[in-house]
């Protein structure tokens, strides 16, 4: 049985075309599942019967299913997803009180970075995510909306390294910003990367180029080498570099991510570090405080220090936002609900089980909102235009 979701070669064209249908079909089926976020062919009531019953036996909807889902208070919910060959990934969507609906999507199975406070690559790289598996977690979340609602934005920093997987990646985020897919404009686009030099030129290229984040975590090559294990061989002179031709290039403003542990990068001397690192670059500085992982011997930056840090780098002139944390109770950080033993519970059915779960002290989601430089609205003003900081 075929995907009905695999870009960017999706196999409904060909089938069409062999049993001499017409090419409208697949804009049909497309908008029932994009728009009208259809999950059966049954329910697809424009089209014949027997072309329905033909679909239903040749393809799936959607080949993964919610093996577990979870909402916290503030409205964040978080899906765990089991795929076609039993693999588990996790997607997240975020709701704020400016009308954003942002999802949160992986694009690996586990990660092979090894960031040593990251649960997601705790046991490694399983594998890539095909271009569909990627699309299927939009349309779950986008399902977890009422009707008059749909995903504003999109944030790839779930599991997994996106620049290690373009390939998948890149076919579907077309999909996210296809009018006839998502409709979801590049500018509401963030994508995540540890800072993967090559894969930055890549996405520098693209014709309609993405928000770029790059996860830094450390003012300085020794520091960054023991938190990122991935980047001892890349430099962190390498990774600027190629964010500064990121920017030069595509006019879009970097966001750096730096994730506060405590006692070991959250000093105001490597504030000061950072800032000298980031001197006279138009860039957004993005501060979150850890989220603890058990059985990890790292602990989240004190809100006095993230203050003293936050100050530092304010002081120095450079645009500071400090990550608001959702999803209390939620499994915290990327990757943890894959590795929860409670995942073995029973499939939640449909759309309409939610576990309200009371917060769990310390348990916050690595997916925080998304940077503020993803601008909020379409007709906003020219991006770049320096610091647009609340
Ligand atoms: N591999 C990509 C995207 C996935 S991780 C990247 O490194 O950017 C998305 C963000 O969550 C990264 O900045 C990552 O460092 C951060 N992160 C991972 N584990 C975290 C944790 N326990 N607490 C806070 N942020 C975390």
């Amino acid at each position: 049985m075929y995907s009905l979701i695999d870009p960017p070669h999706e196999p409904l064209a060909p089938w069409l075309a062999a049993r001499g249908l017409p090419a409208f079909r697949r804009r049909q089926v497309r908008r029932w599942v994009f728009q009208r976020r259809a999950d059966s062919f049954a329910a697809m009531t424009d089209l014949p019967t027997p072309l329905r019953e033909e679909l239903a036996a040749a393809f799936r909807v959607l080949s993964s299913r919610i093996a577990r889902h979870e909402q916290a208070g503030d409205g964040t919910e978080k899906l765990l997803l089991e795929l076609a060959d039993g693999e588990r990934v996790e997607c997240v969507l975020l709701r704020d009180d400016r009308g954003h609906r942002t999802a949160c999507v992986s694009t690996q199975v586990g990660c092979g970075m090894g960031c040593v406070f990251c649960a997601s690559g705790l046991s490694g790289l399983a594998r890539n995510l095909s271009a569909g598996e990627i699309v299927e977690q939009w349309l779950h979340l986008q399902r977890r909306l009422p009707g008059d609602e749909r995903l504003t934005h999109i944030v790839v920093m779930g599991m997994g390294e996106p620049l290690a997987n373009l390939d998948a990646l890149l076919p579907a985020l077309a999909v996210a910003s296809d009018v006839e897919g998502l409709g979801i404009g590049v500018r509401r686009i963030t994508i995540s990367t540890v800072g993967l030099p090559e894969g930055i030129r890549r996405l520098a290229k693209l014709p309609t180029p993405y928000q770029l984040a790059v996860s830094l975590h450390a003012p300085d090559d020794a520091l960054r080498s023991r938190l990122v294990p991935a980047a001892r061989t890349i430099g962190l002179r390498a990774v600027v570099e190629a964010a500064d031709e990121y920017f030069a290039r595509t006019g879009r403003q970097v966001t750096y991510e730096y994730v506060l542990v405590a006692g070991v990068n959250d000093r105001p001397e490597h504030a000061e570090r950072l800032a000298c690192l980031l001197q006279g670059r138009c860039v957004l500085v993005n501060l979150i405080a850890l989220n603890p992982v058990p059985g990890l011997p790292y602990r989240g930056a004190s809100p006095a220090s993230v203050r003293q840090f936050q100050g530092v780098l304010e002081r120095s002139g450079l645009p500071v936002q400090v990550r608001r944390r959702k999803g209390e109770g939620i499994r915290a950080a990327c990757g943890q609900l894959r590795r929860d033993r409670r995942e073995s519970e029973p499939p939640v059915a449909g759309s309409a089980a939610t576990s309200e779960l009371t917060a769990a002290p310390g348990a916050v989601p690595a997916y925080a909102t998304p940077p503020s430089n993803a601008p909020a609205a379409v007709g906003e003003p020219p991006e770049n235009a320096g610091s647009k900081l609340p």
